[in-house]
């Protein structure tokens, strides 16, 4: 494994981080399965991972509980990230109240990169600095609980500036960014050079390019053997990056990608040339962008609109058509067998899915294409 300073923290964290939003459930539950889980974590660790990154609410809030229990016994060798929600913050108390929650389920004593979860301008104003959350950070850093502050951001990039002005105790960042989306390139390039850390969020474009496909052929002479590889170098080859997270869900996923981390990375300067040029071919990759991340969700028709899109990425992207038409097809069956919501057809056009989409995907345009390609 390869590690890299995490800005001014003194803290030196792994090239890949764990991304603990998708543990794999018991079948037909939405309980996360721990038999397959923690093994997982701890395998993750053997590998050199050092930097574990949950939330509040990931796995139906259990993903702290698992993470928390699996790390257990190196708990004191490892960074534990998590995130509080600051959509939900409405008073000052809140910002306690979600720690001492989220350092029971965790069950340590402190948090080692405490984030304000999925912030933008707006919620930075109306939450963060309205109810004074930055100074309750500070308080929980003095008194332990926390080591550092941090965010996960998905706002306009241009903002940064303004918010690491008004707010410069934040010591590190959270960010999509990865081969097929690189629009948070230039934020990046200044959070880093205010010397602040910096970790990739989505480095495998949400799973798209986990999976097999020819990208990585189609990348020219690029010596990366599998797109998964190509993607994480990729973003490892951004200097201003300290860390890709991969919410991985396997233990032969986390062997092949800290397999990824341990070779010779990043890229070498015509590498990265060839793979920019490469990008135009591309662009079709990016026609549906959507990370899987469910903040449109609940539809309130029920629509499962993650699950609808990954079904065009399938069809799109990795040119399973027929997959993607037979599984579309069982989908709707099985929405008409039990007579609940949920067809594309069902949607009242309310918008409320597209206020949440941090992709900013015009959702209702794009649910009708894709019932169009593969019905
Ligand atoms: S616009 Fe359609 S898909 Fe979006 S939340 Fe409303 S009903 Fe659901
Ligand atoms: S449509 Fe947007 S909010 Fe919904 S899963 Fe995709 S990227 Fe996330």
């Amino acid at each position: 494994m390869q590690y890299r300073k995490f800005g001014s923290t003194g803290v030196n964290i792994s090239t890949l981080g764990f991304g603990c939003m998708r543990f794999p459930s018991i079948e037909g539950t939405q309980d996360i399965d721990e038999e397959k889980t923690v093994p997982m974590l701890r395998r993750a660790y053997e590998l050199g991972v050092n930097y574990f990154d949950s939330a509040f609410f990931y796995c139906n809030g259990n993903s702290e509980v698992v993470l928390g229990k699996a790390v257990k016994p190196f708990r004191d060798k490892i960074n534990i990230s998590t995130k509080i929600p600051v959509s939900r913050v409405g008073a000052t108390s809140d910002y306690r109240s979600y720690l001492e929650k989220s350092l029971k389920k965790l069950d340590t004593d402190y948090i080692d990169f405490y984030h304000f979860w999925s912030i933008n301008k707006q919620m930075f104003d109306d939450v963060m600095l309205k109810y004074d959350l930055l100074n309750e950070a500070l308080k929980a850093k003095e008194e332990g609980l926390i080591k550092h502050i941090s965010f996960s951001f998905h706002g306009d990039p241009n903002d940064l500036e303004y918010i690491i002005a008004k707010a410069p105790m934040l010591e590190t960042m959270l960010i999509q960014y990865n081969i097929l989306d690189r629009s948070n390139e230039k934020g990046i390039e200044y959070v880093a050079s205010t010397g602040r850390g910096v970790v990739a969020m989505g480095p495998v474009g949400g799973g798209r390019l986990a999976a097999p496909t020819e990208l990585a052929d189609k990348i020219g002479s690029v010596s990366a053997k599998a797109t998964y590889e190509l993607a994480l170098r990729f973003v490892l080859g951004n200097p201003n990056i300290s860390c890709a997270l991969s919410g991985m869900r396997s233990t032969e996923e986390v062997e092949k990608n800290a397999k990824v981390m341990s070779s010779d990375i990043p890229f070498t300067e015509k590498e990265n040339a060839e793979i920019r040029e490469s990008l135009e071919d591309l662009k079709k990759f990016s026609d549906l962008y959507c990370t899987g991340c469910r903040y449109c969700m609940p539809c309130v028709k029920n629509i499962d609109i993650p699950q609808i899109f990954y079904l065009y990425t399938l069809y799109n992207v990795y040119g399973l058509k027929d997959h993607a038409k037979a599984l579309y097809k069982k989908y709707r069956e099985d929405i008409e067998k039990d007579g609940k919501e949920g067809l594309v057809t069902s949607c009242v056009e309310c918008g409320a899915c597209e206020k949440k989409c941090p992709q900013k995907l015009q959702i209702r345009e794009k649910l009708k294409l894709v019932h169009s390609v593969l019905s």
